[in-house]
């Protein structure tokens, strides 16, 4: 039976960054990806928005790991490696007065670092047509609309395509020698002495474990460290073996609307400040990403207490009608006549209590994990985390040779600040 070096579950954004990095800096080593689907990168990767946010979070570790990977994925681009179609279109995030106090430590940081400017709510009514105050309007005043009293604006967060990032990683992988065990889903893991006696029921309680091998379609794939990389899937493996992976699935809708009747102009606004709209997250965790290619915007809602931690990739139609078009045309009249012409659904790998990415160890296992929502524009630092975990070193070395102490995300001696912008 083949027994890999390192086996990889789970062929998402964060599987392939760490199959790369582990497989670059061990290049004897035979490193496998398994992945249920039939291709990578098919999970909720592919569910993404591909949104980019250089710096604007307020935890600094995530500044970090988002900041390195942009750069990273931006010298991709600019060498010729690969065109990851990235535009810096911008994120406005629309304060309320509340949201603006809670946060105004931060605000200032990113003033003052360059990485943001605060917009008057004057110039978001005048190029934006963002209705920024509902006094005198019954319907929003029901529904308890907060007004908006300024945006800030962050022009070199930006978008880009996830699935061509996908690609590039898996042709970095395929170059390397990273082998492909593709529509194999891993049904367990399985727990065995490290020493072997031979008696009925092993392991007993006193044995040390390893985790042997995986199970996938009845077969056993051996290795000697795995890497678990399966996102919002991850508990399902882990909770059987009594291992806590701090992460819970939350479903995320996005719905997709044709930019026509009047909606055209927003992608063209060619003004001073905003020459197209920018990815724009307003009050109620409404938020808007203008296609311009596409000629459409892609428009989400991250709705929180009520929503169930499940496992659930069905969209609703009446969740646009009933959650999102309310707050939409209230906010952006613009968008009243407007009508999903697509829908899909994905779900956040969301490690509530502070909202940075984890990677932890046990046994001979790295456990990758935590996207909360993120998890794509981070993805090269916790790629590199993951392959300095299986190689037992303290520090990985981030995009542009920045050192990263890998205990900062880990479990036993974690030291992140909460993260607030969860957008
Ligand atoms: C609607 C939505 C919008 C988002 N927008 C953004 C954004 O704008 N920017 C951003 O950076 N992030 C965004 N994210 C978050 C981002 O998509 C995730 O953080 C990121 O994709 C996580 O990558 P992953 O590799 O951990 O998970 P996944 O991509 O889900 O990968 C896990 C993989 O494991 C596989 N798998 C699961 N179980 C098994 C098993 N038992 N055996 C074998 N394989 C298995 C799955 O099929 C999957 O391919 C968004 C997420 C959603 C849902």
């Amino acid at each position: 039976m083949v027994e890999y070096d390192v086996a990889v579950i789970g062929g998402g954004i964060l599987g392939l960054t760490s199959a790369y990095y582990t497989k670059l800096s061990n290049p004897g080593f035979s490193v496998a990806v398994i992945e249920k689907e039939a291709e990578v990168g098919q999970g909720n990767t592919s569910r993404s928005v591909g949104g980019y946010r250089y710096g604007i979070f307020t935890s600094h570790v995530n500044r970090i790991l988002s900041e390195t990977s942009i750069n990273h994925f931006r010298e991709a681009q600019e060498s010729g490696e690969a065109d990851l179609s990235m535009r810096d279109v911008g994120y406005l995030i629309l304060l309320t007065k509340s949201r603006m106090e809670r946060l105004s430590k931060y605000l200032e940081g990113f003033v003052r670092e360059g990485k943001g400017e605060i917009i008057k709510a004057e110039e978001l009514r005048r190029s934006l047509r963002i209705v920024t105050s509902h006094k005198g309007d019954e319907e929003a005043e029901l529904m308890e609309l907060e007004d908006i009293v300024a945006g800030l604006y962050a022009p070199r967060c930006g978008q880009l395509d996830v699935e061509k990032l996908v690609m590039m990683y898996k042709r970095r992988c395929i170059s390397l020698g990273v082998e492909f065990l593709l529509g194999r889903r891993v049904e367990s893991l399985q727990l065995s002495p490290e020493k072997p006696l031979g008696i009925p029921r092993e392991p007993r309680a006193w044995q040390k474990l390893t985790v042997s091998h995986v199970v996938a379609g009845g077969e056993a794939i051996r290795a000697r460290q795995f890497i678990v990389a399966t996102g919002s899937w991850t508990p399902e493996l882990l909770d059987p073996l009594g291992v806590d992976c701090f992460v819970k699935p939350k479903k995320r809708q996005v719905a997709v609307v044709k930019a026509s009747g009047g909606l055209e102009e927003l992608l063209n606004l060619g003004g001073e400040v905003f020459k197209e709209m920018p990815m724009t997250f307003f009050p109620h965790g409404l938020y808007i990403a203008p296609r311009k290619g596409e000629k459409s915007f892609w428009v989400g809602l991250t709705d929180e207490i009520g929503r169930p931690f499940l496992l659930d990739l069905e969209a609703e139609t009446s969740y646009y009608y009933d959650n999102i078009h309310p707050v939409l045309s209230k906010y952006m009249p613009a968008f009243s006549n407007s009508r999903p012409e697509n829908m899909w659904a994905g779900c956040y790998s969301m490690n509530n209590l502070d909202g940075n990415p984890i990677v932890f160890r046990f046994l001979n296992c790295v456990v990758v994990t935590g996207g909360s929502g993120s998890g794509v524009m981070k993805s090269d630092a916790v790629g590199r985390i993951a392959a300095a975990a299986v190689n037992g070193q303290k520090t990985a070395i981030l995009h542009g040779g920045v050192p990263f102490d890998i205990s900062v995300i880990g479990v036993e001696e974690r030291r992140v600040d909460k993260e607030y912008l969860i957008l």
